[in-house]
């Protein structure tokens, strides 16, 4: 069994991603599993190296610990662009890959799992006379062709979740005009080479696993044996706790609380124990049940996070 956390440097971590990183070693080492750490800083406008380095000092503060990756520059995705690469030309020799001229594509960076699809494409229909005109005065981005294929997968904590990848996603970019990978092929490339058996993550990212498990499909690729994506959580109103969110990220919260009373915070939110008592990481493991963990997104209320 081997798990994995990969978070996107571009700011501080926040208790929204810190739970989803808990979740998942929690996982892990409930199961005795290995865990490794991936940077996902495909993109480099965003991406910081030191936000990667804090983000594994506040996770070692926490006592969450991995097996692989971290400071390891060969699991920075920024390192591995070579597998990308292959798993493109692999691609474009099925003939699953072709260039798109539509503005709105070029902003792939600004969503990077946002809504970035589209249905009918018409540059999926242009001639190579046609592309090499275009191409001489905008650079394409590159999409995958996807069937008309409804893919379907058991998720852990969301139950059967399907798709029809052509009607509910459509063909999707995997690599932008500029050379930047796309987190869909980088994601499957990746978890693929590095043998990872579960994927833990949060809700936002379950409408993916659909046009990720096909991308494993068409590269020939086994896919992780479990996927479980966690609840987020959210304001009191309902909105998701985001980086902007500056009195709950790491920063803020370890100048509020010691590591232990941190935990007992998130496994309390994780259904993990009755109160938010203080707890380790260690202890936590041991007793991890994903059967307590709620199904719906968690709304953090102020007294929750009391000022010490
Ligand atoms: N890098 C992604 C993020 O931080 C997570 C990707 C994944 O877990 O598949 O949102």
């Amino acid at each position: 069994m081997k798990g994995r956390f990969a978070p996107s440097p571009s700011g501080r971590m926040h208790l929204g991603n810190l739970f989803s990183a808990l979740l998942a070693w929690l996982s892990a080492r409930h199961e005795g599993g290995a865990l490794v750490l991936r940077i996902e800083d495909l993109d480099p406008d965003r991406c910081k190296p030191e936000y990667a380095h804090r983000l594994m000092e506040d996770l070692r503060w926490l006592g969450l610990d991995w097996d692989e990756g971290g400071e390891d520059p060969a699991c920075w995705q920024s390192n591995r662009g070579h597998l990308y690469e292959a798993a493109f030309e692999k691609l474009k020799c099925k003939n699953l890959v072709y260039p798109c001229f539509c503005t709105r594509h070029q902003r792939l960076s600004e969503a990077p799992h946002g809504p970035d699809t589209s249905p009918s494409c018409p540059c999926a229909a242009l001639t190579p006379e046609e592309v090499a005109l275009r191409t001489l005065t905008r650079p394409p981005n590159w999409k995958v062709k996807v069937p008309q294929k409804a893919v379907s997968f058991p998720d852990g904590l969301q139950g059967v979740y399907s798709e029809n990848l052509a009607l509910d996603c459509g063909d999707f970019p995997i690599r932008r005009w500029d050379g930047a990978w796309a987190y869909q092929l980088a994601v499957v490339v990746d978890d693929a080479a590095m043998g990872i058996t579960e994927v833990v993550r949060g809700r936002d990212l379950l409408s993916s696993t659909p046009r990720q498990l096909w991308l494993y499909e068409a590269l020939g690729l086994t896919p992780p044996a479990r996927f479980c994506h966690v609840p987020l959580l959210v304001a009191p109103d309902g909105r998701r706790l985001a980086k902007r969110d500056a009195d709950l990220d790491m920063g803020a919260l370890r100048q509020r609380f010691r590591p232990e009373a941190l935990l007992g915070i998130l496994a309390h939110l994780a259904g993990q124990q009755p109160t938010p008592a203080p707890v380790s990481a260690t202890e936590l493991a041991q007793t991890f049940d994903w059967s307590k963990v709620p199904r719906t997104d968690i709304p953090v209320s102020a007294d929750l996070l009391p000022r010490e």
